[in-house]
């Protein structure tokens, strides 16, 4: 103890350290070879590595405490309508696009290249949630981009490059792209239909667009997708950043809202001021353009959420670990105990629900049922996903006491960003709205799934339970209900099938049968909790 100390700092658990998240993540790697991308291993190792390296999480810290400023004017008086990023922002998004997180789904022909994209935005999640928004906008965007082939041809490569250009330069003066959307509006966020913008055609396929957009994430993209109304009806519009000849396009940032999470990441409100863009995908079918975009990004919300909850739940495993109390560490505190082995059952639950998404994704090329699948899936692993993911947190940071509520622990940052997921790319309600109509319009979605539901049907007497019990009616009033329902029911079916048995054991009885109790920590007795925790561990 030095001179001056009043007293030695004992028992505090210190920081977790350096820890490959996915060599030290069981789940996982098991979830990658089942659904056929354990040929990803070296990649997501490495991906593993740098995301669980302490360089990352200081970079994370940075971020998020040094949040972008919005720069309207340079000092001359003359617009720029720039935003500043700290410098450990771009070295996260360097070391992202690096590891291929906006791009591997489209750029790996092997099978299982969405579910091994999946996994490395699932560790990138855990690196630094923020910069997660522009890569998989990025990624997304191609889907959208297919509906204007020429347009794909002049970007495509630089889109799906693994390089980082962050310089406000044209796209044709830069090997590597990002893209953006810019969809929601004061009036109606959800309710594109709404949407005021004007597109006035120019000739040659050029439009000049005039509006407002409320939210706009990382407006410094190279390339953003947006919506306004032609004669037709709600088109969709991709637009340069800056114009061909250098200059910025008619874009003026308003605002950068600021956040209650999601803060290394910059939200924009801006005006366009006859913004040159051309038409993405037929006239007035701009909606059902974007929404092919969409599909996907709602996919990277229950990954991301999925991530957020394993991240916490190591987090307090670290603390529960090395934090004595009452003669025992807490990890050995029975109730403790519950408590940790309960959110461990969670953390694993939404990785194989939000993987399953993904798979259906790579299976949807050569599979009908599949391709059915995957439109049904997205939402339904978002919406259970993201709503879990805010009270898992909020008890993952509990285990740590104080310090979980203390800005320099890592559990303040996850708690701020927690609800993110659950209401960007559609809210609560509209999601599962949109599990009513793809039920409704793709029968056969409902058809595989309750099919895949029924693969475990004599695994687990409470699976049996639930298959023999009807779904609520699909009414709009229930569709939160059928949606945990059917969510709860295909999750169940994963874990019999594919997770150890105590895990899937401790999933039914509680989420399936409903021996349990309002908070997390209310497992039933019989459960094997220490198998459970051993899964869980970091190691
Ligand atoms: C940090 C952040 C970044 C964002 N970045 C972007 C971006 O880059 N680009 C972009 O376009 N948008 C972005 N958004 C906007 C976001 O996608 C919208 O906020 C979201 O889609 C919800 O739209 P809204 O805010 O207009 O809410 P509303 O659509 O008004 O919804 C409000 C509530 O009403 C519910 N609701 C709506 N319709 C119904 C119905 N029929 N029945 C029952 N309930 C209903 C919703 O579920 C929600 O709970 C961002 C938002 C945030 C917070």
């Amino acid at each position: 103890m030095c001179g001056y100390a009043t007293h030695e700092v004992l028992n505090q658990p210190g920081a977790m350290g350096e820890v490959n998240l996915y060599t030290t993540d069981a789940a996982l790697r098991a979830a990658m070879r089942v659904f056929g991308a354990d040929w990803a291993e070296a990649r997501l190792t490495r991906c593993g590595a740098v995301t669980g390296s302490a360089r990352v999480q200081e970079l994370a810290r940075l971020a998020n405490r040094y949040v972008p400023e919005l720069r309207t004017h340079d000092r001359f008086g003359n617009r720029i309508d720039s935003v500043e990023f700290h410098p450990a922002w771009h070295e996260l998004m360097a070391l992202l696009r690096a590891d291929g997180v906006h791009a591997l789904g489209w750029t790996e022909p092997r099978p299982g290249a969405h579910v091994a994209r999946a996994g490395l935005a699932y560790l990138w999640a855990q690196g630094e949630a923020g910069v997660g928004c522009p890569a998989v906008m990025t990624f997304a965007s191609v889907a959208a981009l297919r509906h204007a082939p020429d347009v794909l041809g002049r970007f495509g490569e630089g889109i799906l490059s693994p390089g980082y250009d962050p310089r406000p330069l044209p796209p044709g003066a830069k090997k590597s792209l990002g893209v953006a959307m810019a969809l929601t509006e004061k009036q109606g966020g959800s309710d594109l239909r709404q949407t005021q913008t004007e597109a006035v055609a120019l000739g040659g396929g050029q439009y000049a667009l005039t509006g407002h957009k409320w939210f706009f994430s990382v407006p410094t993209s190279d390339l953003f997708l947006t919506l306004a109304r032609t004669g037709a009806g709600i088109s969709c519009f991709l637009a340069q950043g800056w114009r061909d000849d250098g200059s910025r396009n008619l874009l003026l940032l308003q605002r950068l809202k600021e956040k209650c999470g999601n803060r290394s990441n910059a939200s924009s409100e801006v005006e366009f001021r006859g913004l040159e863009a051309v038409r993405v995908g037929e006239e007035g079918r701009g909606i059902a353009t974007v929404l092919e975009m969409a599909h996907l990004t709602r996919i990277e919300c229950a990954l991301g959420s999925a991530a957020l909850i394993r991240q916490a739940l190591g987090l307090a495993l670290h603390h529960a670990g090395h934090r004595n109390a009452f003669g025992k560490r807490l990890i050995e505190q029975p109730a403790m105990e519950n408590v940790l082995a309960d959110l461990a059952v969670e953390s694993e639950a939404a990785l194989w629900l939000s993987l399953r998404a993904a798979a259906a994704l790579d299976a949807s090329e050569r599979d009908d049922s599949e391709r059915a699948l995957t439109r049904l899936l997205a939402p339904l692993a978002k919406y259970f996903i993201c709503k879990r993911a805010p009270a898992a947190v909020a008890e993952a940071l509990e285990c740590l006491g104080g310090n979980g509520f203390i800005e320099d622990h890592v559990m303040a940052r996850l708690y701020r960003d927690a609800p993110l997921n659950g209401l960007w790319e559609g809210s609560g309600n509209v999601i599962c709205l949109d599990v009513l109509r793809a039920l409704a319009r793709e029968p056969e979605a409902g058809r595989a799934l309750q099919a895949e539901i029924a693969l475990a049907r004599g695994l687990h007497p409470d699976m049996d339970h639930f298959l023999a019990t009807p779904p609520p009616d699909p009414t709009e009033q229930n569709a939160r209900r059928l949606t945990e329902h059917l969510a709860l029911g295909l999750t169940a079916s994963l874990l019999l099938r594919h997770a150890p048995p105590p895990l899937a054991d401790a999933f039914c009885r509680t989420r399936l049968r409903r021996d349990y109790g309002l908070a997390f920590g209310t497992l039933p007795p019989g459960l094997r909790l220490p198998d459970i925790l051993a899964r869980a561990a970091l190691a």
